[in-house]
């Protein structure tokens, strides 16, 4: 199934010395000394490391600067595919660009090094002449003629078929009238059936289908259509194209555990499901996966951001969707963006990406209008349905009850659209009972001991965890600060507080609760999407995860909680965030006949974000903003990276920090801001600063940020995180 293109020659090295790259944090490639096997690039292999053996993967010739009498050499070579040319170089590029050991992306792209090694044997039996001697009974007589009849069977479905047991089978083969054979494993992923006719397309989603169809090379697309558009539908045309090529295809889903309507719309499609990758995969299925995307057998990838690391031979397209989406960025260990390195392994794979969204981010519009990025329009929703009403609920004005949660006009909407037989949701973006615990008595506050966070009361669960950390605790019952009795007091709502005022509010309505902790895992998501989809819940009440990308259609009116709440804090970027998140909220109302309405709970009505979404207004708002951005000499109008110093004493983390701002660079069109507390100054018990790097597009920021950390390197259990395009500044 893959092109010619997928196997360029590859280079050969025997006899000399090579360079091997380790799945480990270290400084770059080692050389090791060719055994008696050749190897070629991208071979994976198994190296002698400081008395152990790591794998590693050929990455290049050897230096000649080593010295031949200290080189080691190769002890095997794995039987795996190597690793395609094109990953190998996105590793490079990706270690370049964000700072990060080369070896510490490459634990990326060999994340299963269990399907290195060949799947273990699936045995069978076929018959054999009969042995002289053998004696034969009428059953062992059934078993033979019933191999003979069959292909290589299993022995115990050879059993089954003949009506007998194991034993009998097992005593045919010790007498040599059967023998073993190994079977190939069964393809995991059936092919997608590209040429299956999707659905008949409007005259806009014909003319942005065929435009993605149309391109094989390196092209960056963005779709940019309201919710309920038809953007999957559009860009499933651009997959079947990919396919009809005979390329591979990867999708890039926000919250890929999530996505069992997707998977539905995927298999409605192209008759087959398509091949998954999260984090949630079990042992076995995250190997089969690997090898059937390494031999071409997985056609299609739906995955979370780890997936721009599968070793894709043949990458002919990729899809972001969602692609403002703040899930795609990676904050820890490799900061990496996958929306833009899927541009980049697109750019080097030679194949076209597409980015989708209602609501693009400030940087792919920035490219767009550069250019770089070419945009395709789906102004309106499919089948005549029509984008929500979106209105405000004044708190100042209107506000609720004390207690309480929910306004006056908002409960109102709600009751009538339960008396119409249609479903409401009410969303709020925080897990949890209260967000605040506090004594009555003395104003004591529980925070978490590792975290500059409060510690959130689960009241199902009966805890307070810290949702940074996962520090859990009991109420307790005295205050630890006054030793007052049962003295605490929850403060501020959480979605399990919303669901208990809903209950309250609304008897007799079906009230159910979407949080990434009350439905955890793929099934449980699946069933809850099933269960709102077949209206067994009148009003659902969820956390951002109910914003991502269903199509509920009886849903007919949302309840924003609370609006204001992604504007606290003084991230830049909260703005578009918020404004991104709640149009998304907003987008799940009235999707099919029944038009829907959207009320936004606000103590700030005449925030831009507000204003902007009630007159779904988003081309003047994002240009607001991105005067702001420019005002401010902030991306995407020039580069920002961030420096987080951490270590667990306080005092030893600003004497570091101090010394770096000390040694910070004085390069023209650079500027170090810092260091100052970062947003969370204490983190699973290391103390964090942090520096900004403002640089012009022209200064290369990774080369200065690189000469300034060599200057005085950190010392463990001191540590830097560089942060290259941070999302939050
Ligand atoms: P978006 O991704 O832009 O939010 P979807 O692709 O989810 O939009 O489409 C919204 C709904 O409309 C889905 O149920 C989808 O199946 C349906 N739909 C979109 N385009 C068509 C079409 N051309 N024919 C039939 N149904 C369509
Ligand atoms: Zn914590």
């Amino acid at each position: 199934m893959l092109s010619a293109a997928a196997n360029p020659a590859r280079h050969f090295y025997c006899d000399s010395r090579v360079a091997v790259l380790l799945p480990l944090p270290l400084a770059g490639a080692y050389d090791y000394r060719v055994g008696a096997d050749p190897v070629a690039q991208g071979d994976v292999v198994e190296v002698p490391l400081a008395g152990r053996t790591s794998l590693g993967v050929v990455w290049g010739p050897g230096s000649a600067a080593t010295d031949p009498g200290k080189l080691r050499t190769i002890l095997r070579r794995l039987p795996a595919k190597p690793i395609p040319e094109a990953l190998c170089r996105f590793v490079d590029w990706v270690a370049a660009y964000t700072l990060a050991p080369p070896g510490a992306v490459l634990k990326m792209a060999i994340s299963v090094p269990a399907a290195l090694e060949p799947p273990a044997p699936i045995w069978a039996v076929r018959a054999r002449p009969i042995p002289d001697g053998l004696k034969l009974t009428a059953t062992r007589r059934k078993v033979l003629e019933t191999a003979a009849a069959h292909p290589p069977l299993t022995m115990a479905d050879l059993a089954r078929e003949a009506g007998t047991g194991d034993s009998v089978v097992k005593g045919l083969v010790e007498a040599g009238a059967l023998e073993k054979v190994a079977l190939a494993p069964p393809a995991p992923f059936a092919a997608p059936q590209a040429h299956r006719d999707g659905p008949a397309l409007s005259e806009s989603q014909a003319q942005a289908a065929a435009a993605l169809a149309e391109i094989a090379g390196f092209h960056v697309w963005l779709l940019d259509g309201v919710t309920g558009s038809g953007k999957t539908e559009v860009y499933f045309e651009a997959v079947a194209a990919a396919l009809k090529r005979g390329r591979q295809v990867l999708v890039l889903l926000p919250e890929i555990a999530l996505s069992a309507q997707w998977l539905g719309r995927f298999r409605s499609r192209f008759g087959v499901e398509p091949a998954v990758w999260h984090s949630e995969l079990s042992d076995g299925k995250r190997r089969a996966t690997w090898r059937a995307v390494a031999d071409g057998t997985a056609a299609v990838v739906v995955g979370a951001r780890s997936a721009l690391f599968l070793p894709f031979p043949d990458l002919g397209l990729i899809v972001v969707d969602e692609e403002h989406d703040g899930a795609f960025k990676q904050e820890d260990g490799v900061c990496y963006h996958a929306r833009d390195m899927a541009v980049v392994r697109a750019r080097i794979g030679a194949c076209p990406v597409i980015l989708a969204s209602a609501t693009p981010s400030l940087e792919t519009l920035a490219n767009v209008q550069a250019g770089r990025y070419h945009r395709l329009h789906l102004p309106d929703r499919h089948a005549g349905a029509v984008l929500p009403e979106i209105s405000m609920v004044d708190l100042r004005r209107t506000p609720p009850p004390r207690g309480f949660w929910l306004a006056p006009p908002l409960v109102a909407a709600i009751e009538r659209t339960l008396a119409e037989g249609e479903q409401a949701m009410l969303f709020l973006n925080r897990r949890g009972y209260a967000p605040l615990t506090l004594c009555r008595k003395c104003g004591h506050r529980l925070q978490c001991p590792h975290c500059t966070a409060w510690l959130v009361e689960h009241r199902q669960a009966g805890r307070l965890i810290c949702h940074h950390c996962g520090h859990a605790t009991r109420l307790p019952s005295v205050c630890p600060e006054c030793e007052a009795e049962d003295s605490f007091a929850a403060c501020g709502p959480g979605i399990e507080r919303i669901a208990e005022e809903a209950t309250h509010r609304f008897p007799g309505a079906r009230v159910a609760m979407m949080a990434s902790d009350t439905v955890s895992g793929p099934h449980a998501a699946a069933e809850f999407v099933r269960q709102v989809a077949d209206h067994e819940i009148d009003l659902l009440v969820g956390t951002q995860i109910v914003a991502k990308g269903y199509h509920f259609p009886m849903l007919t009116l949302v309840g924003v909680v609370d609006a204001d709440l992604g504007l606290e804090g003084g991230d830049l970027r909260a703005g578009e965030r918020t404004f991104q998140l709640l149009s998304q909220v907003a987008g799940r109302a009235g999707r099919a006949e029944r038009p829907g309405r959207v009320l936004l709970q606000t103590f700030q009505p005449d925030h831009p974000v507000m204003r902007a979404l009630v007159a779904g207004d988003r081309d003047s708002f994002i240009a607001a903003e991105a005067e702001c951005r420019r005002d401010a000499g902030m991306p995407p109008f020039a580069r920002l990276a961030a420096l987080i110093v951490s270590g667990p004493d306080a005092g030893a983390v600003d004497d570091y920090a101090r010394r770096l701002a000390r040694t910070a660079p004085h390069t023209e069109g650079l500027e170090v801001i810092g260091p100052a507390p970062a947003p969370m100054a204490l983190l699973r018990g290391r103390h964090r600063r942090r520096f900004l790097i403002k640089a012009a597009r022209t200064v290369a920021l990774q080369a200065a940020l690189k000469e300034w950390l060599a200057i005085c390197p950190a010392k463990q259990p001191l540590r830097v995180q560089v942060d290259i395009d941070p999302y939050s500044f």
